[in-house]
C-alpha cells in the first residue's frame, strides 16, 4: 500500500515549549516535514529565515494573499503568519507527517479542510503565571510584547476544546514522551480515500 500523509498540529503559547517539542518529533521521524511558516514579525536573536520561517514584509505577505498562495492564515499578536500551499500538498503526496507550529485560528482551517487526517495538540504550561516566567526568562520579548502574548494565550486557552489533546508540559521529558506518542499514532489516521483502497487491497491480497 502506498504511504499515507498525515498532518499533525500544534498549537498553543509561545512559551509553552512547542519548539523543543517539535524538534524532538523531527529527530525522531522519518519522512517527517515541518511546515515553515511565513510571517511579518521582526526575526528573534538566533532565528534563522527559511528554517524557523520565512520573514517578508506586510507588503510581500499581503500580494501572497491575493495569489493564493496560503493554505491558511492569520493576524497574531499584530503581525500576519501563514502557511504555504505547495510545500504542505507536495510533502501529503509523498506520503510524510507535515507538521505545523500554527496558532488556534490557524488549526481551525486546517481541520476543516483535513479533518480525517489531521491530529492536534494543544501545548500549555501548568498556569498563566509560570509563561510570564518562562516569556520573562527567555528574554527576547519587550515588557509590552510579553503582555500581548499573555492576553492572547489567555484567549487561545478557551478553545482548547477543538484540540485532539492538551498536553500540560510541566517536565519536559515527559511532556517529549507524550508528543512521539501522539505523533506516532497520528500515522494511523486515514482519509476516506485511503480506507477504500485499503478494503480493497486487503481483499485482493
Ligand atoms: P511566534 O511569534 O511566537 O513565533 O508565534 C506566534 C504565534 O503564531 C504562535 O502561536 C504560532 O503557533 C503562530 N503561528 C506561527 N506560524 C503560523 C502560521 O503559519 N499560521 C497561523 N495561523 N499561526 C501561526
Amino acid at each position: 500500500m502506498r504511504k499515507r500523509g498525515s498532518l499533525f498540529v500544534i498549537s498553543g503559547p509561545s512559551g509553552a515549549g512547542k519548539s523543543s517539542l517539535i524538534n524532538e518529533i523531527l529527530k525522531n521521524f522519518e519522512d517527517v516535514y515541518f511546515s515553515i511558516s511565513t510571517t511579518t514579525r521582526e526575526k528573534r536573536e538566533g532565528e534563522v529565515d527559511g528554517v524557523n520561517y520565512y520573514f517578508v514584509t506586510k507588503d510581500e505577505f499581503e500580494n501572497d494573499i491575493k495569489k493564493g498562495l496560503f493554505l491558511e492564515w492569520a493576524e497574531v499578536h499584530g503581525n500576519y503568519y501563514g502557511t504555504s500551499l505547495k510545500p504542505v500538498f507536495e510533502a501529503l503526496q509523498e506520503g510524510k507527517l507535515v507538521v505545523f507550529d500554527i496558532d488556534v485560528q490557524g488549526h481551525e482551517s486546517i481541520r476543516k479542510k483535513f479533518d480525517d487526517i489531521t491530529t492536534s495538540v494543544f501545548v500549555t504550561t501548568p498556569s498563566i503565571s509560570e509563561l510570564k516566567k518562562r516569556l520573562q526568562k527567555r528574554g527576547t520579548d519587550s515588557e509590552e510584547t510579553i503582555q500581548k502574548r499573555l492576553k492572547n494565550a489567555a484567549e487561545e486557552m478557551k478553545r482548547i476544546g477543538e484540540f485532539d489533546f492538551v498536553l500540560i508540559n510541566d517536565d519536559f521529558n515527559r511532556a517529549k514522551d507524550f508528543i512521539l506518542s501522539i505523533a506516532k499514532a497520528s500515522r494511523l489516521k486515514f482519509s476516506k480515500d485511503d480506507i477504500q483502497s485499503l478494503i480493497w487491497e486487503w481483499k485482493e491480497s
